[in-house]
């Protein structure tokens, strides 16, 4: 039988979703919170086989709860229940990662269609041959960067890197918020030793700062800790509202 969570705040509505999932043939969870969805999926002896999320939620909405999922690996279905049909609720849930949407309110029909469908789609792609690795995408200040295909996207600009450019970025991005050395990146990222001239690693920091928009003054991601390395930031407080303010 399908296991489906739904994530959903308002009683009424989380308990009339269970009650007609069941009736439909599926055995259903529900959890009232991101972070309870979070740590239900995580902790579940058999995967679930689709989620039911709500956008709108206390603490973690449903976009978050999306990322983080899909950013440990977890390519649960998700089907998100947007409260109106607001194009950029829409545009936002699928570039989080979502599978599908449904406008609130909607035909209890539709839903149990849509919740097949994904089923269907989900059971498909198990019989298919799964892939290599699971794809791992970072994703920090609008932009994002796919460590398998070495893109690098700024807002829409779309950036092929080197592999040494992209095995750096992602050493940086792993370490977001920790001051790495040059020397721990060296031996880190390209098994070089200390022998080695570091003024390579600033060459490649200032190309991917380039690639950044980094104002090579005050540089707002790639931050440079004198004397030891980088530290790289990976949501940085935005200086220019707070100076204007
Ligand atoms: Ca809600």
């Amino acid at each position: 039988m399908p296991h489906i969570l739904v994530v959903e705040d308002e009683p009424h509505l989380a308990m009339g979703l269970q009650f007609n999932l069941e009736a439909d043939g599926h055995e259903v969870d529900a959890a009232a919170d991101g972070e309870t969805a979070l740590r239900v999926l995580a902790e579940a002896r058999v995967p679930f086989d689709a989620v039911v999320l709500d956008v709108m939620l206390p603490g973690k909405n449903g976009f978050e709860v999306t990322r983080a999922l899909r950013e440990r690996g977890d390519y649960v279905p998700i089907l998100m229940l947007t409260a109106r049909s607001r194009p950029e609720d829409v545009l936002l849930g699928f570039d989080a990662g979502v599978d599908d949407y449904l406008p609130k309110p909607f035909e209890l029909a539709i839903l149990l269609a849509r919740v097949r469908s994904l089923l269907r789609r989900s059971a498909w792609a198990r019989s298919a041959p799964p892939p290599e690795r699971p794809p791992e995408i970072y994703r920090f200040a609008g932009n994002t960067f796919d460590p398998s295909t070495l893109e690098l996207r700024v807002g829409t600009l779309p950036y092929h890197l080197t592999a040494m450019e992209a095995d750096l970025l992602q050493y940086l991005l792993k370490n977001a918020g920790k001051v790495v050395s040059r020397k721990a990146i060296l031996e880190d990222v390209w098994d070089l030793h200390e022998d080695t001239d570091t003024r390579a690693i600033d060459n490649f920091i200032v190309r991917l700062r380039r690639f950044l928009n980094e104002d090579p003054a005050t540089p707002r991601h790639v931050v440079t800790v004198r004397g030891v390395g980088y530290r790289f930031v990976a949501d940085p407080v935005d200086t220019d509202a707070n100076g204007l303010g």
